[in-house]
């Protein structure tokens, strides 16, 4: 399979790498507020960067699931926005797609994703949100735990039991009966802030069902298996740079009469982080491609591209305070960091635990 990248997306890599080198300071400014780079968002969203998977009739570039890991390898503030774009441009009505995409693109739109609560988290079957028919519309009635920018949000997409079963509505920041109850305090991915929030007899027009009632499943398959290359994508890059750093670092560090990078034990630790980020990049993009053709096992594809991110991340950003001695355990330095954000990602959009379960699933009758 060719992976080699077109010109056009080497040109969204340079641009979106140029971007994020120019604001690190600001978002990791933010990060540590727990705030959310609004500006930037909104100018990364004009620029075509957190629009990246957006048609150019909704005032996109019109990429897909590739130009979505080239844009997240870099920067992680658009992960949310891009789950809402995809969960309305694959499930949503032409209206819902006209209503709500355009103000995306423009950067006046921000999306949140409510699914998680204090007793559901991997399994959807115990959640206690319910929707039900009021008349011409709808009522939820729930609380929501783990929800990134539930306070930014001017859209929130909500999950919810219905008779039906599971249903996913879009519900306007505007409606009566939302309420942002607390700000966590998370360890990780802190530029994207994370709300508990209530919805208490929130109603709802019929027209904000996504697809239809009891089709929330189909919703989620379709939002989470893209969310995976988005997720594994920002562990890689934050595993890349981190190991970057601290070999360029090492290069320059004498120790006794050698330096850093002369001690086998430091070449081999290199050698075998490198190649396994490689190797889940080659996963991720094997996913990609997979998902922009429709084939069959993408689900099975984004799973093991964000489990095999997990793993390479996490050691390297890991071990590159190891290469690094006592200089890359200092706060100034961007290592904690990228660990903290690599460890919230392995949870966060499904844990190993339940990649592992996707990938076994397809497997197993297969083998
Ligand atoms: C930074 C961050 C942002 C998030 N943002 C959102 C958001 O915007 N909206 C939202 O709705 N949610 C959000 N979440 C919640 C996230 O989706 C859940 O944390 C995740 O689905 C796991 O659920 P849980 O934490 O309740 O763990 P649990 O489901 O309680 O699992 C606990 C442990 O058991 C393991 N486990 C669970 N089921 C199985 C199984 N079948 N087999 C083997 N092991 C299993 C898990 O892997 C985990 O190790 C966010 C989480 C984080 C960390």
């Amino acid at each position: 399979m060719d992976f080699d990248r077109t010109a056009d997306r080497r040109a969204l890599d340079d641009r979106v790498t140029a971007w994020r080198e120019e604001h690190e300071a600001t978002i990791r400014d933010h990060a540590e507020r727990s705030a959310f780079p609004r500006d930037l968002y909104e100018e990364g969203m004009e620029r075509g960067f957190g629009t990246a998977i957006l048609p150019p009739e909704y005032g996109g570039p019109g990429g897909g699931a590739v130009e979505y890991g080239i844009v997240a390898e870099q920067t992680g503030i658009f992960q949310i926005c891009f789950q809402t774009q995809r969960a309305i441009l694959t499930a949503g009505t032409a209206a819902q797609r006209e209503r709500y995409l355009p103000a995306f693109a423009d950067g006046s739109a921000v999306g949140a994703i409510s699914i998680s609560e204090p007793e559901t988290g991997s399994s959807l079957k115990s959640m206690d949100t319910t929707v039900e028919r009021d008349g011409d519309g709808w009522v939820v009635d729930g609380f929501k735990s783990h929800v990134n920018l539930a306070a930014e949000a001017t859209v929130h997409l909500v999950f919810a039991a219905a008779d039906e079963g599971l249903t996913v509505l879009l519900v306007d920041d505007d409606a009566p009966g939302i309420e942002v109850s607390e700000k966590r305090d998370p360890i990780g991915t802190r530029y994207l802030p994370i709300y508990d929030v209530a919805f208490d007899e929130v109603p709802v027009d019929d027209d904000a069902v996504l697809l239809g009632p009891g089709d929330g499943y189909e919703v989620f398959f379709e939002t989470f298996n893209f969310s995976r290359i988005g997720n594994a994508s920002e562990m890689l890059g934050r595993g890349k740079r981190s190991l970057r750093r601290a070999v360029r670092w090492a290069r320059d560090r004498t120790v006794g009469d050698q330096t850093v990078t002369e001690f086998q034990g430091i070449r081999w630790k290199i050698a075998d982080l490198y190649t396994d980020l490689r190797a889940a990049t080659r996963l991720r993009d094997e996913a990609a491609h997979a998902l922009d053709d429709g084939d069959d096992d993408a689900s099975l594809k984004t799973s093991m591209a964000k489990l095999k991110a997990a793993d390479a991340g996490l050691a390297a950003t890991t071990e590159a305070t190891q290469i690094t001695g006592a200089h890359g355990l200092y706060r100034d330095q961007p290592y904690e960091a990228n660990f903290r954000d690599v460890k919230t990602l392995e949870v966060a959009g499904g844990s190993r635990e339940i990649m592992r379960n996707v990938i076994a699933d397809a497997v197993v009758p297969e083998l």
